[in-house]
Formats: C-alpha cells, structure tokens, sequence
C-alpha cells in the first residue's frame, strides 16, 4: 500500500490539484491486485473490483489498480513479500501459502488473510479432437502444456502427475506456455493438450474451442476420488454442456475456488472500502462476469477460505449480520 499525498500526486503528473476531484488535504491510497493472465477468469475479477472500488474513490479515497500476473502462486509469494497488496488465488494454493508445508511455500505466511472466495475452479483439460486423448490417462506419451511456474494449474497439475506416480517425461513433450499463449498453441497444433484451473466460461478456453476441434476431458476415478477425499480444498465438479462450442456433454473433473486474499500489511479501513464497494453494489457485481452468476455472500465469507479473515472484511460481514 503506497499513501501518496495529493501534493506529491500532482506535481508527478505535472497536473492541479483540482484535476483529482478530491479536497486538497486528503491522501489517495493506491492498492494493487495480482490476478492471472488476460483470457482467464481472474484478469477480468480484479477489474470488476477495481470498477466498483474507484468510481467511489472521490469519497474514499482508495484507488485500486490491476495487474496481469503469473496467477496463484506467483500472487500469493508477491503478497508475502509486499509487491503486491492483494490479489486472486486458488483456495489450494492458498491453503499452502498460509500453512507452508508444500515445495511451492515451504514456509507459513502467518500475515496472508482471506477477503472473499469467488466462483469454482474445474482443474479442466482441453484435447484436440484429432488427438486420442479420452482419459486424463490418455496424456501419457503426449505432448501437454502444463503451465508456467507461478500459476496455480501448474501446481495443481503437478499434485495430479504425482498422484498417477508421472513426471515430465510420461509425456512426449512439456510445455511451460501462460494461459494467455496455449489456446493458439493446441489450434496451431504445437501441443495435443492444454491445463487450465479456471472459473467458466472463461475467455482462453472459448478462444481454443472456437478456433479448433478440441474434447474436453474428465478428471475422475480412482487416483482423483483419493485426492478429493484427501484434501478439504478439492471437492468434484461439472463443466457444463452446451457452454463451449463442439463440447455438448457434462464433463466431470474435480476443481478448487478461486479466493481474494491480502494480508495484514494493509489496513483495515482499505480492506473494509473494497470490500463495502463490491457487497453493496453485490447484483452488479455479480454481473459483471459468467462466472460469477451464482455467487452468493453467505457462501463467499467460508468456502475455499484457509486464512483467517482480514479484520476489515469481518468488520463488514459482522455489520451485515452474515457472521
Ligand atoms: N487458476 C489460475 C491460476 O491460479 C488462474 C485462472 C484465471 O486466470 O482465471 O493461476
């Protein structure tokens, strides 16, 4: 969080102080979102807050601005070490970033707090249709896209290759392509398969099965039931029918919640200001992507959240009388 005087504001811009619409003693307080890349779910998240947060920023005065990040894992170590004041993460990733305990955060990060969970996650696996890919199994000898470092898919693509007992060279070839790359990459046919944890519809998989012939996988049977009864952060789930094109049927996969984390370094007035400007303007929010039709404010104080919550949120949530 960066508290920059309104003097100091407008002598960078070369610009009056009254260009900023707000009284000349009051500070302006920037706050940055990591969220994913820019056809994922969590891009357009972030700018869904920052919408609802700074048209309100004349009387609050916090500005909210979003960056295209890595994803889950990069967001959540960039929290940790104050690159970032908040950002979107998977409840996986997050559960392990608060607890430590997993190669990708070795250590706890006591400070890290839940502000609200979002939409679900499937862990969703698209094919070309020319590949023989049915199964997850079918992967093997194939050439898959599983991520970048950074994003959560490829950490929770890296649990699900452990649990089948794979590594890399199970298949013919690896690539480490971000999301925003690997639907031209599966159309171009650089790749038979791509990963993405992400929330639906969601703008990287309509590209990809707009643009080819693509199967969407399922993620299920033995190796995945261990996994969902393992571990209170996966819990099975649908991708429906009829949501991308050439893709008719269900397909069952198991998946995570996406999360809005922060941690204590910033205060409890910014975080109640976001968090006021997104649950009192809620139906629109709401609307402002697919993915979040179903939300619900009961359900976004609980699941997926592994993290104490912020004491700004609870602050809102208790005046709500939903906790
Ligand atoms: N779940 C992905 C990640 O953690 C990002 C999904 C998205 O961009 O919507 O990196």
């Amino acid at each position: 969080m960066r508290n920059l005087t309104l003097t100091a504001a407008a002598l960078l811009a070369g610009g009056t102080l009254l260009s900023t619409g707000l009284p000349a003693s009051a500070q302006e307080t920037f706050v940055t979102i990591g969220t994913g890349g820019v056809t994922g779910v969590y891009y357009p998240t972030g700018g869904a807050i920052q919408r609802l947060v700074n048209r309100g920023r004349a009387e609050h005065g916090v500005r909210v601005a979003v960056e295209s990040t890595g994803g889950s894992v990069f967001n959540l170590n960039a929290i940790a070490n104050g690159e970032l004041d908040m950002g979107v993460a998977q409840s996986d990733w997050q559960y392990y970033a608060y607890n430590g305990g997993h190669e990708n955060f070795p250590e706890a990060n006591p400070e890290l707090r839940s502000v609200f969970s979002l939409h679900g996650e499937p862990f969703t696996v698209l094919a070309r249709a020319d590949a023989d890919i049915h199964t997850f199994e079918d992967l093997a000898g194939h050439r898959v896209n599983i991520g970048n470092p950074g994003s959560g898919q490829r950490g929770t693509m890296e649990v699900v290759m452990a649990a089948y007992g794979w590594d890399e060279s199970t298949f013919s070839q690896v690539s480490e392509l971000q999301s925003s790359e690997q639907a031209q990459a599966l159309c171009d046919n650089n790749v038979d398969a791509i990963v993405f944890t992400v929330g639906h519809p969601s703008g990287s998989i309509q590209e990809a099965t707009t643009t080819c012939d693509t199967r969407l996988i399922p993620v299920d049977g033995e190796v995945i039931d261990q996994l969902v009864a393992d571990n209170p952060y996966y819990a099975y789930s649908i991708i429906p029918g009829g949501m991308y094109e050439g893709n008719p049927d269900d397909v069952r996969t198991f998946g995570v919640k996406a999360t809005f984390v922060t941690s204590t370094a910033l205060s409890d007035d910014v975080v109640y200001t976001i968090v006021a400007a997104v649950f009192d303007n809620f139906d629109q929010f709401r609307q402002l992507h697919p993915a979040f039709a179903t939300l619900e404010p009961e359900q976004m104080i609980h699941d997926g959240l592994s993290a104490p919550l912020h004491d700004g949120a609870v602050r809102y949530y208790t005046e709500q009388g939903w906790m």
